[in-house]
């Protein structure tokens, strides 16, 4: 009978062992990711995407599509099903990135959120605005599920918060690997609390942008990149579709060249804007101009939850990257717009401007009210300073011009257009150059193109593959999984 010598047999087991770590340790070397599209692939909708990596899910974003109502405002969340989920990271507050997150958490109550402490408290507001206005909807042939502010209020408290630049480990509960995913919160300079996000695991690096501004704006400063390059870049395209050498400055310029026009004629200005980021950064652009006496003193008018939102922009001062920490928007002098006289208040008489959410003046908010009076008087100017969706009544009036008739939704009836339109590009996404040169720095192997229009992803598509052929480009479907190799 054969019997191994003592010596052998601890020789046999050292080699074993040695063997089964070596396997182990190439095991964990070789990363498995894979990448779903849950909403707003190739459009500007309800953003939510899936990531797996290495056992992991994780979730990006649960947002309500701008336009669409009832159940097609949410993501495909059916397609969440059959895929392991963990955590949900969300890049910024804003209602297509955050919105559908009441309605994921109805049905994937186990999941784990993560966010900014500055998203957290624009969350609050965002959210509980939100089911203020979808709960009116109910009447819809297909309305979302019901949910209450009590609950809005426990699912903010859950929040698990993540400062920007602070790593943190974290497995899913299928995680496979010996090594932990360690999450980055990165400033995107879009919004207060706007975050890119960097995944980092076994030598893999993902970078998501969220919505993303290189350039600094009025209040925040510019976007926070890696340091070093990327395996993955998942990209957000908002931008792509317009071509634009336009600078900040000269747009700025041009703005209050076109508030002087309308003033000296006694006309008054409506600002249609997101009440979140824009009312804020547009709010201060104006005082920066009156105080450098660019444009007169006027009364400024701004709406409810916009003040809301610029309190926390004003209690977060000192801990995002603002250009000014110790100016506060609270000292910029405001009147508040009175719903109740909305159609008969002073700047109707007196040349005022007026920042009205919201920004693609959908029917039933203060900016699509306003502007049916407003379109209709002679001196009188519509200026638009944001992203405005194709089929939104912003649009039309923002395609208008000077004579022509137009019809803004079921309960305007048609209005002869009499105001100035102008449009000037003040915009918190990074432009196509920004959005290039983001893929030349961070140098990656595969690029995710999301968040965009058809024809901005499919520009984006051409010029990243004519300028970096060896990169991956990837323009995903909805519900498709797309495996990412990073090996
Ligand atoms: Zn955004």
């Amino acid at each position: 009978m054969f019997r191994f010598a003592q010596h052998d047999k601890k020789s046999i087991l050292r080699n074993f062992s040695k063997l089964l770590k070596t396997g182990i340790s190439k095991l964990n070397t070789q990363n498995n990711i894979s990448f779903t599209v849950i909403g707003g692939g190739q459009e500007i909708g309800a953003n939510c995407f899936h990531l797996n990596i290495n056992g992991t899910g994780i979730i990006l974003d649960a947002g309500l599509h701008p336009q669409k109502k009832g159940n097609d405002a949410l993501p495909n969340f059916a397609a969440l099903k059959n895929l392991d989920s963990d955590f949900v990271l969300i890049s910024h507050a804003h209602t297509d990135h955050i919105g559908a997150l009441p309605y994921l958490i109805q049905q994937f109550a186990y999941l784990k959120i993560f966010a900014t402490p500055q998203t957290r408290d624009l969350a609050e507001v965002m959210l509980h605005n939100s089911l203020a206005l979808t709960q009116k909807e109910i009447a819809d042939s297909d309305p979302l599920p019901k949910y209450t502010h009590e609950q809005v209020d426990l699912l903010t408290e859950s929040f698990n918060v993540i400062k920007y630049n602070e790593p943190l480990p974290i497995q899913g509960y299928r995680h496979f690997s010996n090594e932990d995913i360690h999450v980055t919160f990165l400033d995107a300079g879009h919004i207060l609390g706007a975050a890119g996000i960097l995944l980092q695991t076994n030598g893999a690096k993902i970078f998501y942008t969220g919505d993303t501004n290189t350039s600094k704006q009025s209040i925040l400063a510019g976007a926070d990149y890696p340091k070093e390059p990327v395996d993955v870049l998942i990209l957000e395209t908002t931008s792509a579709s317009s071509d634009t050498n336009i600078k900040r400055q000269d747009e700025a310029k041009r703005l209050a060249k076109s508030i002087n026009k309308i003033v000296e004629n006694g006309g008054s200005i409506l600002i249609p804007v997101f009440a979140l980021g824009k009312l804020q950064e547009t709010l201060k652009l104006l005082h920066n101009l009156m105080r450098k006496g660019s444009i007169p003193e006027l009364d400024i008018y701004t709406g409810g939850m916009g003040r809301e939102i610029s309190d926390i922009y004003d209690i977060h001062r000192y801990n995002t990257t603002q250009i000014n920490k110790d100016a506060r928007l609270k000292d910029i002098p405001q009147l508040p717009i009175d719903y109740e006289e909305l159609l008969s208040a002073k700047y109707f008489k007196v040349p005022s401007i007026v920042l009205a959410s919201s920004g693609m003046m959908f029917e039933g908010t203060t900016s699509f009210a306003l502007a049916q009076r407003w379109l209709k008087e002679k001196n009188f100017g519509i200026f638009f300073v944001g992203y405005v969706t194709p089929d939104s009544p912003g649009y039309t009036i923002l395609n208008s011009k000077t004579g022509d008739i137009i019809e803004l939704g079921e309960t305007s009836g048609k209005i002869k257009v009499a105001s100035d339109v102008e449009n000037f590009r003040l915009t918190s996404h990074s432009n196509r150059d920004d959005l290039i040169t983001l893929v030349k720095t961070l140098k990656p192997k595969t690029v995710i193109l999301i968040h965009g229009e058809q024809n901005g992803i499919d520009w984006m598509e051409k010029e990243l593959s004519d300028r970096f052929p060896s990169i991956k480009i990837i323009k995903p479907r909805i519900g498709e999984n797309y495996p990412i190799d990073t090996n």
